[in-house]
């Protein structure tokens, strides 16, 4: 077996989920589980939640530049 093998193997060990949140970041309505949307480091209730969250960050960095 070559070296590479086991790195890969090491490699797919996930880590620990960090802490999840229970409610939505956005609504603050409680999440169901398998039912929240995660993305961009951020739990919400929908797809909706996720792009008013999305739209409200980049807001936030335009004003920044
Ligand atoms: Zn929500």
């Amino acid at each position: 077996m070559p070296e590479e093998t086991k790195k890969q193997d090491e490699a797919k060990k996930v880590p620990e989920a960090a802490e999840k949140p229970t409610n939505c970041m956005k609504c603050n309505k409680r999440l169901k589980r398998k039912a929240w949307y995660y993305k961009n480091n951020g739990y919400y209730c929908s797809k909706g939640c996720w792009q008013q969250a999305v739209k409200a960050l980049a807001a936030k960095k335009d004003k920044k530049t």
